[in-house]
């Protein structure tokens, strides 16, 4: 492991000026990075900790939207009634995520930035353009069983892992961020970027920039959700295909539809087409059907990971079924 210097700060405004040194990197719980550094992935000279920051809270405002600190952690986020109760996506997404002692410790911060688990870039023997640009892509023709079926490039196929960031595309979350040039509102569909040719650029932050929280915006009561996760094995694994839907639905119809896939997405993926479908369409299993075969039109499978179009598929026409019951 590289030498690296630690420090601890309270004050939101000295952790963004230290960050903002090259080769500063914040640590939050530290459950990524931790195991980056000692695989030589990260090599940051300085960790400026962030733990102890006032962005902490997780605060309904008086419009019924919350504001989650970026410090708070996986478990607070998933037992904050509110959340339970309304955004029910979310706390089963956060849920579904590693272990109970790792979310104790894991962040809503450190979940937004925590990096592809494709084996490749974690083993700095073997090329890829995510962790050293222009070096090529091992997963392309190499195993490639866990990797995206959705917004690849010839340059990097790395799923994005996060269960969390799904359910949060499903809600329309805006992530808040703050840096030594000022505060920016950033939509979670836009924080992560496609790899296109520029794999190793994965998020909107520039460096320094510290997300401050995530808004999750006011959802109807009427609306109902549900998270569904397929793994390897049922607990403690990554997403071979997740979805998450956030319905609303009248006499039969629905007049309000959020979709977002994991496991099949370099980002996690909001699907515009499954809603397409879904949008003022009677709630029924012909639809349903429709809205899991548009889902799946843009993917683009390789070698060892074709099942994923066949499960991601199945998988979003249960989890439309399972909160279409719960809305009638
Ligand atoms: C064994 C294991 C199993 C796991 N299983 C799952 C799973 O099934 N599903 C899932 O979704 N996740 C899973 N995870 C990943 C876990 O959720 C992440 O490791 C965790 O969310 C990272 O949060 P952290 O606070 O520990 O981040 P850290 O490790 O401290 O930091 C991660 C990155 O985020 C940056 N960062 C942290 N906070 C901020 C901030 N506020 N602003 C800007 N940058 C910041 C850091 O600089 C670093 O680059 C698993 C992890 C492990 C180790």
């Amino acid at each position: 492991m590289n030498p690296f210097t630690y420090t601890r700060t309270a004050d939101t405004d000295d952790a963004i000026a230290i960050c903002s040194r090259e080769g500063a990197m914040f640590l939050a719980g530290g459950t990524n990075m931790m195991d980056l550094m000692k695989e030589g992935v990260n090599t940051p000279s300085q960790l400026v900790d962030i733990r102890k920051l006032p962005e902490k809270q997780i605060v309904t405002r008086d419009d019924g939207s919350i504001r989650i600190g970026a410090t708070a952690t996986n478990s607070d986020v998933a037992y904050y009634p509110l959340i339970k109760e309304r955004y029910q996506v979310l706390s089963e997404a956060i849920l579904a995520g590693a272990s109970a002692q790792l979310r104790n410790m894991a962040t809503v911060g450190g979940n937004l930035m925590q990096r592809t688990r494709c084996p490749y870039f974690h083993e700095v023997a073997f090329a890829c353009n995510k962790r050293q640009p222009g070096t090529g892509c091992s997963a392309y023709n190499g195993f490639n069983r866990m990797n995206a079926i959705l917004g690849g490039s010839e340059h990097c196929i790395a799923a994005h892992p996060s269960d969390m960031c799904v359910a949060l595309a499903a809600l329309d979350a805006v992530v808040q961020t703050r840096s030594a040039s000022g505060e920016r509102s950033i939509p979670i569909t836009d924080f992560h970027l496609l790899p296109g040719d520029t794999p190793h650029l994965e998020t909107a932050l520039s460096h320094g920039e510290l997300i401050a929280a995530v808004d999750l915006p006011v959802i109807s009561k009427n609306a109902r959700s549900h998270y569904l996760k397929v793994r390897d094995r049922t607990s403690y694994a990554f997403a071979l295909v997740s979805a998450a839907v956030v319905l609303e639905i009248n006499d039969g119809v629905i007049n309000y539809a959020r979709v977002a896939l994991g496991g099949v997405g370099t980002k996690p993926w909001r699907s515009y087409e499954a809603e397409q479908v879904l949008m003022g369409a009677s709630a029924n299993e012909e639809t349903f059907t429709a809205a899991a075969n548009a889902a799946m039109q843009q993917a683009q499978p390789r070698q060892f990971n074709a099942f994923k179009v066949e499960l991601a598929t199945a998988t979003l026409k249960e989890t439309l079924e399972i909160v279409a019951s719960m809305a009638s």
